[in-house]
């Protein structure tokens, strides 16, 4: 067989072929949901990593302090609270963010019995902590404190809980309506924000130990 009139076969072979793969792909492989929408599926949120939340460090003051402070930039002496009646503040509470005793404490409203600080003006109620952190924990997108959800062996789970987050409503307007219908149907995807906050020190891990 002449080698040209071969090969213009074997071309033509060829490009059957070609068209034919073509047809396949187009077919069978959605290539435009390999790059976009797949990915974009909520069914695969849970093997994202949300963005690092806005860590809010608090600045420890000390009502020693802070009271000549206040004297010398305002030039008025903050005086311990002057009362008419008496006072049922039990004697040990203290500002939990300036520690200032209780003769600066007074109660802010009766019934809910919150107690406001005279040196720093910060409301509080008795057993309340939200100080003996130095920091808290911000969610990146609606900027609400995220609430410490769950105890693991090494981390801490905190959510944003906020139903109006943005981030949140944007994960739910994609998952499947079927699924909401069902009674913990939300529970099979990852909708809230979620941070891991890892409290071991991985800088002094022995690594020898690890499986
Ligand atoms: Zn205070
Ligand atoms: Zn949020």
């Amino acid at each position: 067989m002449d080698i040209i009139l071969y090969l213009l076969l074997f071309i033509q072979y060829q490009h059957k072929q070609i068209c034919w793969l073509f047809n396949f792909i187009c077919r069978y492989i959605p290539l435009k949901q390999w790059g976009f929408d797949d990915s974009h599926s909520p069914k695969y949120q849970k093997f994202k990593i949300d963005k690092l939340p806005k860590i809010i460090y608090y600045e420890k003051w000390d009502y020693k302090d802070y009271i000549p402070y206040l004297e010398w930039k305002y030039g008025k002496k903050i005086k311990p609270v002057s009362r008419r009646s008496e006072c049922d503040i039990d004697d040990n509470c203290a500002c939990p963010r300036c520690n200032a005793p209780k003769p600066y404490l007074y109660k802010n409203n009766g019934s809910k019995g919150q107690i406001l600080c005279k040196v720093c003006s910060t409301a509080f109620s008795p057993e309340e902590n939200r100080f003996s952190k130095s920091y808290s924990l911000k969610c990146p997108h609606c900027n609400h404190s995220l609430a410490h959800k769950k105890d693991r062996k090494h981390f801490v789970v905190h959510k944003c809980v906020n139903p109006k987050c943005p981030y949140y409503l944007h994960n739910l307007n994609k998952v499947d309506k079927k699924d909401l219908k069902e009674d913990y149907g939300k529970n099979k995807y990852k909708l809230h924000y979620i941070y891991r906050e890892f409290q071991i020190d991985f800088f002094r891990m022995d690594l020898n130990t690890l499986p």
